[in-house]
């Protein structure tokens, strides 16, 4: 079930393919939820062969981040995998993936770098290179699976339609496929980052759901200037929030919305108690 070598995980693929069979691949970082359980659900109903990627990918976050103290849970996530049908669990250690000294060494010096149009907003912002080492990581593992299709969340809606150009841009032979956000029974959307709310912190988190709900209310009743529906999520939040951003952008393009229509996807980036938790919505 688990492997943690490349090699390895070639063999396995090269006979599924000598076999007929279509491989789906979904990437995450571990300490899984239904979350990334609705994606691998997908792959598993999708293809004939599941293989989950768990890797805290080292070169996606900046110097300040949670690099360090991102929670692991590797036993429960096998057992979460076995009991979804997953085949394979690749796993693999920095090393396997970027060379023994990587990052400050030559072992490992080419990066996927997504064009600037789409990395100079939103997350990218705050996260400078964040992208580059998602989309590094994301080909390494295309490279190293060659899945027939590749599922993301809509939750990281960002990096989802910066992968999407890459694929179509690079004529990368893989379909993605999308699913949408899970949200707990309050509306928070999940994400292996909720471990570090306070209970406090769970409350003043539900605010990023009610701003986005109350946004496409907002546009229903007929208000698409976007500097007004942006006006309308400013109740929603106190001292415990710190607003990053709150845009309005394309939902295939991410170009900048001034005024709201049908094709407007929300996002929102708030640090509650200095956590950083991101959601969105499509307008419709
Ligand atoms: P991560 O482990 O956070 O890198 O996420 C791995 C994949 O799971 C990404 O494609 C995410 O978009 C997806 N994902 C994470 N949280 C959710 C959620 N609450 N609903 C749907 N997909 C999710």
């Amino acid at each position: 079930m688990l492997e943690k070598k490349i090699i390895e995980v070639r063999k396995r693929v090269s006979q599924w393919k000598k076999d007929g069979l279509s491989i789906g691949l979904v990437p995450t970082m571990g300490a899984l939820h239904e979350g990334h359980l609705s994606l691998i659900k997908k792959s598993v109903e999708t293809c004939d062969k599941t293989i989950v990627s768990i890797f805290v990918n080292p070169i996606q976050f900046g110097p300040s981040e949670d690099l360090e103290k991102y929670p692991k849970t590797i036993d429960a996530d096998l057992e979460l995998c076995k009991n979804a049908g997953v085949d394979l669990v690749f796993s693999p250690s920095p090393s396997e993936m970027y060379g023994e000294g990587h990052i400050l060494s030559n072992d490992f010096l080419t990066y996927v770098v997504p064009p600037y149009f789409y990395t100079d907003k939103l997350c990218a912002k705050s996260r400078i290179g964040h992208f580059d080492g998602v989309c590094t990581v994301v080909m390494k593992l295309f490279n190293i699976v060659q899945p027939d299709y590749a599922v993301f969340g809509q939750k990281d809606a960002q990096q989802l339609i910066v992968i999407k150009k890459m694929v179509k841009d690079l004529d990368i032979p893989i379909e993605i496929i999308s699913c949408p956000i899970v949200r707990d029974k309050n509306g928070l959307a999940l994400s292996s980052r909720n471990q570090y709310l306070s209970e406090d912190g769970k409350k003043y988190s539900l605010a990023l759901n009610k701003i986005l709900v109350n946004i496409k209310a907002c546009y229903k009743k007929g208000i698409t200037d976007t500097k007004s529906l942006v006006e309308t999520a400013l109740v929603f939040l106190n001292n415990h929030h710190e607003l990053e951003y709150l845009e309005f952008v394309d939902k295939n393009t991410l170009e900048n919305k001034t005024v709201a229509d049908g094709d407007t996807l929300v996002l929102i980036a708030v640090r509650v108690d200095n956590v950083r938790l991101i959601d969105n919505c499509f307008i419709i």
